[in-house]
């Protein structure tokens, strides 16, 4: 699968050229990555099944996880989706362009391998403006998971994405590093009470305002063999660096003395540690006895779960160093808002969970 990936800058003129070169690659049927204000995705003509499969491959992605088909305006959902109920509108009208995936019936017109023969198909309208132009342009809905092979932490900036894609892909749009920093949430507004699949940048209590009753489908845990998920996606091993992750949780001083008495423990064994904190345990004097600071990644203010958000797959990423034996992940983010997402992501990645109190 061998290709050069071509490297599109976005510059202070060029933004136009650079979406039409772009949307070119996808009607022909090829491969480009573009940022989202989540992460950034891998996109492909969602009604293309060849185009399509080249997102697979290039990702390595089961063939039983279904892609997301982004749109730049509303009135092309009822191009991929049917029964789209009032509710759905409502959400619509409140939360599009924005991180919101809902799930509807699929048309006929979306292919299989996009939906991954599922009657249903996952849409989003995506607020960024180098996204929906290049969707406009194309003048097809794009298909597009996350821009990094399979497994790895989602790419929040065109660094990532041509760490892990370079070669594979044929062009990444680089338009900086992202707004929010962790996947949409995915709701399936198939069933009469909306049930939420994955925790995203939309919070749970934000979709309630709208729709009233929402049931939650999704657990923080990979599914275990042969257990039945109602989303594909739910069954995989998800935004892991290679190196081993464990996650402290619980209530922040137990949190800090936990990760101290970690750090301590594993110097003493000569196990090379990663600190992924929040700003406060990294103040924390002990702290700086036992870990050196080119390996502490600050996700910022543990009360301020945007930031952690935005920050929190760089510093995966960052500290998924060849010389780090262990990565000690601090969990002492509440669930308001999006650190259910923020928490969510951690739990998937983490190789060792230890809840302290
Ligand atoms: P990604 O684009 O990699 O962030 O993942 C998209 C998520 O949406 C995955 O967890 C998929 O399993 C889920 N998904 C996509 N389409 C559907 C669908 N039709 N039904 C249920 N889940 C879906
Ligand atoms: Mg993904």
């Amino acid at each position: 699968m061998k290709c050069s990936t071509q490297v599109f800058k976005i510059g202070t003129s060029n933004l136009e050229e650079v979406i039409r070169t772009a949307a070119r690659i996808i009607q022909q049927g090829g491969t480009v990555a573009f940022p989202t204000e989540t992460v950034y995705g891998l996109g492909a003509d969602a009604l293309n099944p060849d185009a399509v499969s080249k997102i697979f491959k290039a990702k390595g992605r089961p063939l039983d996880n279904p892609l997301i088909v982004h749109i730049a305006d509303q009135e092309r959902l009822d191009m991929v989706a049917s029964d789209v109920p009032d509710s759905a509108r409502s959400l619509m009208d409140a939360f599009w362009p924005g991180p919101l995936t809902m799930i509807f019936k699929r048309k006929d017109i979306v292919p299989d391998v996009t939906t991954c023969g599922l009657d249903t198909v996952a849409t989003r309208m995506p607020d960024n403006p180098i996204a929906r132009e290049l969707i406009k342009e194309a003048g097809t809905p794009i298909a597009a998971p996350s821009a990094n092979i399979s497994g790895r932490p989602s790419p929040t900036t065109a660094e990532h994405v041509i760490s892990d894609l370079s070669g594979r892909i044929d062009a990444v749009i680089d338009g900086g590093a992202v707004r929010v920093g962790v996947e949409s949430t995915v709701l399936d507004m198939t069933p009469d009470i909306p049930v939420l699949l994955r925790p995203g940048g939309v919070s749970i209590d934000q979709i309630k305002e709208y729709v009233g009753e929402v049931l939650v489908g999704y657990t923080d845990r990979p599914a275990g063999a042969g257990e039945a998920v109602r989303s594909p996606g739910m069954k995989y091993t998800h935004y892991s660096p290679e190196t081993r992750l464990v996650l402290v949780m619980g209530n922040s001083s137990a949190v800090v003395d936990k990760i101290i008495g970690l750090a301590r423990e594993y110097l003493d064994r000569n196990i090379r540690v990663g600190l992924l904190v929040t700003d406060e345990t990294a103040k924390t004097d002990e702290m700086a006895e036992y870990v050196s600071p080119d390996r502490v990644f600050l996700l910022g203010s543990r009360y301020d779960a945007s930031a952690i958000a935005s920050n929190l797959f760089a510093g995966l990423r960052y500290l998924d160093m060849e010389d780090t034996d262990v990565i000690i992940a601090d969990g002492s983010m509440g669930i308001a808002g999006i650190g259910a997402a923020v928490l969510n992501r951690l739990k998937k990645a983490a190789d060792e969970l230890i809840e302290v109190n």
